[in-house]
């Protein structure tokens, strides 16, 4: 196959994330609709969330959209943030029963009275589409098969790309990730480990951050801080995956204004990398993208159909 990347040289040295984000919702459009007309079953993926998190709802209703976009069933409950761990333990019990919901996300955060690690194990690991609970965690650290974290996942789907792009391979490749979240830093590392890349995780108290990121051939940045990464830590023809999404106020003629910006310099890196995601239209959309991947694959593992090519 080619690799997207490739065909997308109007971009040059950029990885074009949201418009690889729409061809793999394209291809996930086309198995829902083969799963629809083969077996007369629709995937369902419900949202729950706890709360009125400004961010949170914009999230779940771009999730919910997309989920219906690609053809699939998808349910949000919205919950009162006075909500009891109990009662939101009980209503994922009753959604790991029913036989019709094939995936369970908890959006977090969740209010302070409530514990994430507490209610994400709640949920049965086969419907588990974020890849959070201890068991994904653990298959993946142990190279089994299951759910892996939608954005370390969206990161891997565009580097093979953008790697296979210029011939190269990640075998043997060193690895720099800074960032060592459960959510982020952590799964990456895993999933670069898996595809055999020599593998160093940085956060807060790693020493000369810009000496070892001068070794990384790969360098993903998930730290949350914006631009932290200066165009001077890039190695010469390295990939660089940028997932930090940094909301910055800037000054303009009309105003304060906010923009999104992620925790690489994109500018000063762009001149030194092979290959960069942007921020916007670089990992961002490959999140959700991958969620709904998640929620087919759950959906046929449920129903023991097999799981289609790429998914
Ligand atoms: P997080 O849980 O806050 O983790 C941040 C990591 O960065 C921590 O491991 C921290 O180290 C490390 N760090 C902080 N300051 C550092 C420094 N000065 N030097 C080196 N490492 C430093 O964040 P996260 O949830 O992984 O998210 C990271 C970024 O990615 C955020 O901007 C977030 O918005 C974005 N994000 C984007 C997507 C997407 O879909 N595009 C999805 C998830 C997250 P310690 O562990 O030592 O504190």
């Amino acid at each position: 196959m080619t690799p997207f990347h490739q065909k997308t040289t109007e971009f040059g040295n950029i990885i074009d994330g949201a418009g690889f984000a729409k061809s793999l919702r394209d291809r996930l459009t086309t198995h829902v609709s083969n799963l629809k007309a083969d077996y007369g079953l629709t995937p369902c993926l419900v949202v729950v969330i706890v709360g009125e998190d400004p961010a949170s709802q914009v999230y779940v209703k771009s999730k919910g959209e997309m989920t219906i976009a690609v053809g699939m069933d998808s349910r949000t409950l919205r919950l009162p943030e006075t909500t009891r761990e109990e009662d939101l333990l009980t209503l994922i019990e009753a959604l790991n029963q029913e036989a019709a919901v094939n995936g369970i996300l908890v959006q977090l955060p969740l209010p302070p009275h409530m514990s994430s690690l507490k209610v994400i194990g709640a949920i049965s690991p086969g419907k588990d589409v974020d890849g959070f609970h201890v068991e994904s965690v653990g298959r993946l650290s142990v190279g089994l098969p299951g759910l892996v974290p939608c954005t370390p996942l969206g990161c891997l789907m565009l580097l093979k790309d953008a790697v296979a792009a210029y011939g190269d391979r990640l075998s043997g490749l060193n690895a720099v990730i800074v960032g060592r979240s459960n959510i982020v830093g952590k799964p990456m590392a895993q999933l670069l480990l898996g595809q055999d890349c020599t593998v160093t995780v940085a956060h807060s108290k790693t020493r000369n951050l810009q000496d070892l990121c001068l070794t990384a051939d790969i360098l993903v940045a998930a730290i949350g801080r914006p631009r932290f990464i200066s165009g001077d830590w890039i190695k010469e023809g390295s990939y660089v995956i940028d997932v930090g999404m940094n909301r910055i106020e800037m000054e303009t003629p009309e105003g304060p204004k906010t923009r999104l910006v992620g925790d690489v310099d994109f500018d000063g890196a762009r001149l030194r990398a092979r290959a960069i995601t942007p921020v916007p239209k670089g990992v961002g959309p490959m999140t959700i993208a991958c969620l709904l991947n998640n929620t087919i694959k759950a959906f046929c593992l449920q129903n023991r159909l097999p799981v289609p090519e790429g998914v």
